[in-house]
């Protein structure tokens, strides 16, 4: 069985969740005697290709044209479907992430293949292939057979071991003939969210809520962060009122993560952000209020004013760095 797995990138290189999706892709195919085929779409660091490889990729396939450096759905579907045929791919890994969850339903319909998203398990192969995922934001699981001859598989970031598996790269670029017709959509302009830390790639995420009483108050917060190599986030009602920006935003209607440490402060813990912020491995949760719903999924709980423990945390972090 060849697997091949959509690299997707950031401005620093290869996303953490690629390494994920790769090094999961590998110990399914090296089990068959079969190839894992990472695929890197437009512009990319000749330097980073060796770090698919040491996550187990063994041939590299880089996509080259001028027209690709913005992600385009239409045209980045139809290539990655182009290589699953040349190359023979019965299975397909992407990550659980926003441009992987929008390829690969599409990928599914041309390639008639089933798929799974928010996968959480390796495949059982026993009886059939079966995986898996996660359904109801997070509060159940599903358990999928898939029975067609692709697979398609989106899995959740965080939710498997990075193995390294050193290879020497074996990569070959390919520049792709492109015209405007091949394109369905025209970016006009692309904001990024520059020298931050991901809040889907964090290890460590410190959020606030409506408890910090404003914006101004936010430096706290970000000094934390700071100190423990954090990404911040906030609860809906502080990206609404523009106290932080929206893409912060994590829960039901925002984003979904799995840190491995959660800092909830100032946060009640409503059941619509607890469905973005539950899978964390470890949730630690600061509020004045003892009754406070998040202390039911806390790990940790720590009662008390977030202007009085937020300092102590703050200087026992730096402490911990000296
Ligand atoms: C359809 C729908 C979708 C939604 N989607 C989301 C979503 O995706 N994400 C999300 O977050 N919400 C979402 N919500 C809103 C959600 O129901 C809650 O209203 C929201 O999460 C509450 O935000 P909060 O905890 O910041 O504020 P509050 O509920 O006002 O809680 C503030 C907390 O801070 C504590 N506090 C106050 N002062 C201090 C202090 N000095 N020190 C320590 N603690 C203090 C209080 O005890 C309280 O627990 C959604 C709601 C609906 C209806």
């Amino acid at each position: 069985m060849n697997s091949i797995v959509f690299a997707e990138q950031t401005e620093n290189g290869f996303k953490k969740s690629t390494y994920e999706a790769i090094a999961y892709a590998s110990e399914i195919t090296k089990t068959d005697n079969g190839f894992t085929i990472a695929v890197v779409i437009g512009k990319f660091d000749d330097a980073k290709i060796s770090e698919l490889a040491k996550y187990g990729a063994d041939k590299v396939i880089c996509l080259k044209n001028e027209k690709l450096n913005a992600f385009d759905i239409g045209v980045y579907t139809k290539l990655l479907s182009d290589v699953a045929v040349s190359e023979n791919a019965s299975l397909i890994v992407v990550s659980n992430t926003y441009s992987g969850k929008s390829i690969a339903p599409r990928l599914a319909a041309k390639l008639k293949s089933g798929i799974a998203s928010g996968v959480i398990s390796y495949p059982d192969t026993k009886n059939g292939f079966k995986v898996r995922r996660t359904v109801f934001s997070g509060k159940a699981f599903a358990d999928i057979e898939l029975k067609t001859a692709i697979k398609i598989l989106a899995i959740s970031p965080n939710s498997f071991e990075l193995i390294a598996n050193e290879k020497p790269v074996n990569s070959v670029t390919v520049e792709v003939n492109l015209n405007e017709m091949d394109f369905t959509t025209k970016s006009i302009e692309i904001s990024r969210v520059t020298g931050k830390i991901a809040l889907t790639e964090a290890e460590i995420v410190v959020s606030a809520g409506r408890g910090m009483k404003g914006p101004e108050n936010w430096h706290l917060i970000e000094s934390l962060a700071t100190e423990l190599g954090a990404a911040t986030a906030c609860s809906k009602p502080v990206a609404d009122m523009h106290w932080r920006p929206h893409n912060e935003h994590v829960g039901q209607t925002g984003i979904t993560i799995k840190p491995n440490l959660y800092i909830a402060i100032g946060i009640s813990g409503a059941i619509q952000h607890l469905a973005g912020v539950s899978s964390s491995k470890v949730i630690v949760v600061i509020n004045k209020d003892p009754e406070a719903p998040f202390f039911k999924a806390a790990d940790y709980g720590i009662v008390g004013d977030a202007f009085e423990v937020l300092p102590k945390l703050i200087d026992a972090a730096k402490a911990l760095k000296n």
